[in-house]
């Protein structure tokens, strides 16, 4: 919160000039701060008569050895993990035995028992389960009383979630309720020499890569990007279940599901899931045209995904952009069709195993992280590739 001392306050208007979210203005003289505040610190590092100073929440350093274990949400949706909560095990597996504490699942849902065993087999020392009918779909209020609670009691060291749709929802919830730091979306994770978490995302449109402390607060909270990190194989854990005995206040849930909707046909190929991808860029110039690349992604049986121009235009769902913006993928092969390579798009793929990049740039940057680089005409390129496919596939 930030505090003004207006005896002090000589209504200068200095923080009005250095505020980067006009938070501030000088009424009756004495500065005022409105709900755009972010608490960045900005006019309180230069108010001349220290009248403006933030409170926060700040643990005691010598409390921090009460705080242990690397906790991973393990988000499940109709009964079935998300595969996040598994890389996240398997990035949390590195973290715990850095620190030489446990790694521990939270599973919350209802007929949820059987997917401790997924957990165990993916690294988790503890399994924490909280079984309860009204967990059985995903709403902020149950879920934030339940893990908030558990964190009271237990006192992790760090908490993990996945960024999807829902852990995007519930991981600042928490932090808010606890008053708690969390750093959004990262995609790097490690253990500094003084035992910090150091949270690793991009900032600034994705430019440059920040390391992100929570120095003054315990537990150490991070969302995680999907498909960043790879989930173990098989960690063969001796793996204890603890049962959670908190109860959640139904009159507390003020959100009920009512229906859902499936954006995604069951079946569909996902391109944050598929073994392929195929996308198309700018360079596909008109909606028409994605058919071209589209039958170059049935040919493959890979998944259809597209550069942001393309779901901004309305031509893709935005289930399908590829980049910082929208899905981060790690397929095996990453087909770039008309895609030109800015940063925000790279940030999404570049951890696939293989990249073909098709422009007819030869300067394009794409093709700095491309293995095959084909520089040439799209619709010429691509309808050729289709052709070769069927022609080998016709010979077997
Ligand atoms: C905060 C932020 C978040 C963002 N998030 C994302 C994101 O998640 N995903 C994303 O993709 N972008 C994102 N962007 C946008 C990004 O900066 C780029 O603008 C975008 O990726 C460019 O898309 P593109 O490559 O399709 O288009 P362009 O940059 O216009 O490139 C088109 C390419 O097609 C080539 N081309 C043209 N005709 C042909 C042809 N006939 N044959 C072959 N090649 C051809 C051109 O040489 C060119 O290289 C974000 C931007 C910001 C600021």
């Amino acid at each position: 919160m930030l505090n003004i001392d207006v005896e002090k306050c000589t209504g200068c208007g200095l923080c009005v000039k250095v505020c980067p979210f006009d938070a501030m203005k000088i009424v009756n003289e004495k500065a005022e701060a409105n709900e755009a505040c972010t608490l960045c610190g900005a006019c309180v590092k230069v108010c001349p008569v220290d009248a403006l100073f933030i409170e926060r929440k700040r643990v005691d350093p010598s409390k921090f050895k009460d705080y242990k274990g690397v906790w991973v949400w393990a988000e499940q949706i109709n009964g079935k993990l998300r595969n996040v909560a598994l890389e996240l095990l398997g990035k949390g597996r590195e973290l715990a035995d850095k620190l030489g504490e446990p790694l521990c699942a939270i599973l919350l849902g209802s007929n949820v028992g059987e997917l401790s065993n997924i957990l165990a087999q993916n690294g988790a020392d503890i399994v924490y389960v909280s079984d309860q009918e009204i967990l059985t779909h995903y709403t902020t209020d149950a879920y934030t009383d339940v893990i908030s609670a558990l964190i009271l009691t237990e006192k992790p060291n760090i908490v993990l979630f996945g960024a999807t749709a829902n852990g995007r929802d519930l991981g600042p919830r928490i932090a808010a309720r606890l008053q708690l730091g969390l750093t959004a979306d990262c995609t790097g994770l490690d253990i500094d020499d003084k035992r910090q978490l150091v949270q690793t995302r991009p900032a600034f449109g994705g430019n440059i890569m920040a390391s992100i402390l929570s120095p003054y607060t315990r537990p150490q909270m991070a969302t995680v990007r999907p498909n960043v990190f790879k989930p173990l194989k098989d960690a063969g854990k001796q793996t204890e279940i603890r049962d959670v005995a908190i109860e959640v206040n139904k009159a507390a849930v003020h959100t009920k599901i009512v229906d859902t909707i499936v954006e995604i046909e069951e079946g569909a190929l996902k391109v944050d899931e598929a073994d392929m991808v195929v996308s198309c860029g700018r360079g596909i110039k008109t909606p028409e045209n994605i058919e071209v690349v589209g039958e170059l992604a049935s040919e493959l049986n890979a998944a259809l995904g597209g550069s942001r121009p393309i779901v901004d235009q309305g031509w893709m769902k935005h289930h399908q952009q590829v980049g910082q913006s929208g899905r981060t993928i790690a397929p095996k092969l990453y087909i770039a069709c008309g895609i030109s390579g800015a940063i925000q798009h790279l940030v999404g793929m570049r951890t696939s195993d293989t990249i073909v990049a098709i422009n007819n740039d030869p300067d394009a940057p794409i093709f700095q992280v491309a293995d095959f680089s084909i520089v040439g005409d799209l619709f010429r390129v691509v309808p050729a590739i289709v052709k070769e496919l069927k022609r080998v596939k016709a010979q077997k």
